[in-house]
Formats: C-alpha cells, structure tokens, sequence
C-alpha cells in the first residue's frame, strides 16, 4: 500500500502543512514554523502523524479511515515507498501560493476554503525561506516546486519573489506554475525563470470556456500564454496548455481547433485531461483515451490522480544512464517516471540521446512490442550535461494505449533505441 504523500509535501497559504490537497486537506500534518521553538521540518516529518501514515501503509492499513478511501492519492496496489524520511528526497513541494482567485470555476473547494480556513491568504517569501533553508539544513533534495492550490498563484503579489527565493535557495530544483492565465505575465513573472508554465485553458472559444472557467477571459489567457512562450522558450522552459475535457468544450471542432492554436502558439505541449466531476467530457473518457482526435505530435492525453488510484507509479532511482550500443555508439538514456494504470494503458516520460541521431524508442516487455515513444519534448536538462543535447527534441512524455502485454509492476523494461528501424541500443530497465 502506498501514497503520494511519502514522496511529496503540500503546504497552504497560510503555512500548514496538509495531507495533500484532495480529501487529505482534512488532515493536519504540521505546520511551517512560526518561531525557532516550534519543530524543524525533519522533526515535523517525523511526527506522529507522519509515523502514522508510514506504520499504517507498511502494514498494509488505512492511515486515515474514511479520508484514504476518497483520497485521489491512495494508492492501494502500489508496494510501500517512503524515498521523504529514508533517502531524503522530495519529489515535488506543492506551494498554495495564494488562497485569492478572481474566477470561479464551478468544481472548486476555492470559496469554501476562504471561508472556513484562518490565517494567510498568500504564501509569503519569509516562509518560503524559513521552509527551504530548514530543509537545505536538513540535507533535503527537492526535485520540484509546484505552484498550485485552492486558490490561485499568480494572484499572491509578491509572486516573482517566492521564485527568487526558492531559485537562491534550490538553484537546480525544477519550479512548476500552474495558473489559469488571466494575468499579466509580465507583472506576475517578471523576469523570473520558470521550468514549467502550465496555463489552464479548458476551451478553444470563450462561450465554452467560460462555461467552467466562470468569469475568466480566453483572451488573456492566450495572452498570458504567449508571453510565457516568448519569455520562457528561449531560456530552456517548457509551457504547456492544458485542457481539462468538459461536456460543454468537447466538440470534435473545438479540440481540433485547440490544437491548431497550440501549434500556431508555439506551445511545447498540449494536454487533454479527463476530468472526475459531474460535468466530465462523457464522450472522451479514461477507458477510450485514444478517440480523441489527435493531429499534432505534441498533444498529450491525461487524466486526474483519481483515476490512477489502481495504478503502479515507478520512479527509477537514479538517471540519466550511459550505455554503449552497437559499434560503440554513446547513447544517454534517463526515464523519469513509469505509471502503469489499471485500463492497461502505460505513462512514460524520460528523454534518450546518442551519437546517431534518433527516431524514436520502442518499450518491450518480455520480447513483446508495447509501443513507441516519440521525441516531442525539448529536455533543457538534458541540454545542461550537453549542451548540444539542447539543439534536439530528445524528450519523450507519452501515453501508450493498452497492449496485448499484460504489464506487471517489478517486470524489466526494454527501451530499445532506435536510428529509423534499426535498434542501435537497449537500456533495460528493472523496477526492483
Ligand atoms: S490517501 Fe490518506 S495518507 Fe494519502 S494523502 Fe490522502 S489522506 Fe493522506
């Protein structure tokens, strides 16, 4: 039995730190502290509360009855990790920047946590600081930050700030923003680098998009994401439209014209999401991924972390990897995360290079093809080992669809790197 929560931190705007932000916000896990008698982070993430959850998910229990079971984060199959206390490794901070959010969008817990919820309302620099020094003191890698909440990020005002801290602090930890863009990039940015700017825009026309994104203009936010093109593409980032699929923004015309904008933009990525709410797409869902119409290379069909509640996530333990393929070519291969999920669909994200160029990389599983994974994401860290590695689009991030292999979590994994069809290389990789 496992969960997110053994690999994650989920802070709010006013400093508690909460068992991640679905059904375990019901549950306190500590707080940042406020004074220099209150608990560092390592004695807070060795709480009682944190013990908990390990001694509970070690044992194959519930941490928290009747909140687990709804929590979107419950991973019920997926063996024990606990990479937070015994590797000191955090793969992502999740910051509510802010608690504020001008739009008001039907589905979200945003007005009722306003209302129930003490303390601040933004997530200030001097927090920012106290949480990331105590960590650095405490040996901590952090693997990303993520700018998200019940509320929204970019209307904390001293925003570009919290980047600069967190980059002055972590300089290597991959920062994430995700916002619904109705903002002036600008002013909410500012100069700051930011790996991942993830825009939130559920519609390619403003009747549909406005149908959920209450309040919100399409306007500024293709604005807003255009900007973040200009002014993060150029130094190395990645900016991504993500499109949660609604009843009202599923027409085979909007989706096509989604993409058709993505592309004119110059977006790195475009996401359909399946979303779990009531007014969810009915037509494209998580049991027929691949009906959606798909006509550009970098579109990218997800679902939210409800749906995986059966999957198996394996994140390799150490990358990128050398290996040396036929006539001694150089071939670099790094696999940031597998997730396998229940309707036998495979995720897998990571980037492969080599001396030869590449076409693509086939996953096989006990000599069996399960799919190709095509180069479609530009991989800036990649470029950071090579800086040649920056010149190609070595990064794959994609959905296979179900195959006549049944996956098995602890299974070797082939990546055959291929130059046209001819496999010049293997990188197994194996789970254990
Ligand atoms: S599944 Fe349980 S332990 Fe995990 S985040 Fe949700 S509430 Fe917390």
């Amino acid at each position: 039995m496992n969960c997110d929560i053994l690999s994650t931190l989920y802070v709010k705007s006013n400093g508690e730190i909460l068992c991640n932000d679905d059904f375990g916000e019901r549950v306190s896990l500590g707080s940042c502290r406020q004074s220099a008698d209150d608990p560092d982070i390592h004695q807070t993430l060795n709480n009682d509360r944190y013990q908990n959850i390990r001694e509970a998910l070690k044992n194959d229990r519930t941490p928290w009855p009747e909140v687990c079971e709804n929590c979107s984060f419950f991973r019920p199959d997926e063996p024990y990790s606990n990479d937070l206390l015994q590797k000191r490794i955090i793969q992502k901070i999740q910051i509510e920047a802010s608690l504020a959010c001008a739009l008001k969008c039907p589905e979200c817990s945003n007005l009722i946590q306003i209302k129930t919820r003490s303390g601040g309302r933004h997530f200030t620099p001097e927090m920012m600081a106290d949480l990331l020094g105590d960590l650095k003191e405490n040996h901590y890698q952090i693997r990303s930050i993520e700018y998200c909440g019940q509320g929204e990020p970019l209307n904390n005002p001293r925003f570009p700030e919290l980047l600069a801290t967190a980059r002055k602090i972590y300089p290597d930890t991959l920062q994430r923003v995700i916002t619904n863009g109705n903002h002036d990039f600008a002013k909410a940015i500012n100069s700051e680098y930011v790996e991942e700017t993830v825009v939130s825009i559920d519609g390619a026309f403003q009747e549909s998009y406005e149908k959920y994104r209450v309040k919100g203009s399409i306007t500024k936010a293709f604005k807003f994401l255009n900007d973040a093109i200009a002014c993060q593409k150029p130094k190395g980032g990645i900016v991504v439209w993500k499109y949660v699929l609604f009843e009202t923004n599923d027409s085979e015309r909007e989706l096509l014209e989604a993409q058709r904008l993505g592309d004119e933009f110059g977006v790195t990525r475009l996401w359909f999401v399946h979303s779990h709410t009531g007014n969810r797409s009915k037509k494209y869902t998580y049991d027929n991924p691949h009906t959606i119409p798909i006509q550009y290379s970098n579109v990218k069909i997800d679902s939210h972390p409800s749906y995986f509640r059966h999957a198996i996530t394996i994140i390799p333990d150490e990358f990128p990897h050398k290996i040396t393929g036929n006539d001694s070519i150089k071939c670099m291969i790094a696999v940031d995360r597998v997730v396998i999920h229940e309707n036998g669909s495979i995720n897998i994200s990571g980037w492969a290079n080599s001396q030869t160029k590449l076409s693509h990389v086939t996953l096989e599983i006990e000599d069996q093809k399960v799919g190709d994974l095509a180069f479609v994401v530009r991989r800036p860290d990649a470029g950071e080992l090579y800086p040649v590695f920056s010149e190609v689009l070595c990064g794959f991030d994609s959905l296979l669809p179900p195959s006549a292999v049944s996956i098995k979590p602890g299974q070797v994994m082939n990546f055959h790197l291929c130059s046209d069809k001819e496999n010049i290389a293997t990188f197994a990789l194996d789970p254990q």
